[in-house]
This record gives structure tokens, C-alpha cells and sequence, in this order.
């Protein structure tokens, strides 16, 4: 579980992510989001169903399926 801090854009949030997993870089930020790992377990969703973090190949569609 990692505190992810954007630059100005967005207050900070929790994510998730899986051990060994890269920490992938924001839509809008890029390279200048920074992962810090959270002292204490909390529930938060996995860090590709963050609409700034498309890394699950799921890109921003005008045409909605369903
Ligand atoms: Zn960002």
C-alpha cells in the first residue's frame, strides 16, 4: 500500500500495488508522481483502476461499452 503524492495536479492518495510491481507514472504528471510506502495496512484499490494510472492497457474511450 503506497501514499501516492502527484505534483499539484491531485492531493495525495492510497493505492495499491502487488510487491515487485514497477511503479507506473501518472497520465498527468509523468515522472514527477512520487510512491511513498504507507506505515499502516489500508484498504485501497489497486493502482490500475486510477483513472491517472492506465497501465492496465485501459486508455480514456469516448465510446463506452455498456
Ligand atoms: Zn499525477
Amino acid at each position: 500500500m503506497y501514499w501516492v503524492h502527484h505534483y499539484q495536479h491531485r492531493i495525495s492518495h492510497l493505492s495499491y500495488l502487488k510487491s515487485g510491481e514497477n511503479f507506473p507514472a501518472c497520465t498527468k504528471c509523468g515522472e514527477r508522481v512520487r510512491f511513498e510506502l504507507a506505515p499502516e495496512p489500508t484498504a485501497a484499490d489497486h493502482i490500475s483502476l486510477d483513472l491517472d494510472f492506465s497501465i492496465d492497457g485501459r486508455r480514456s474511450n469516448p465510446s463506452k461499452a455498456g
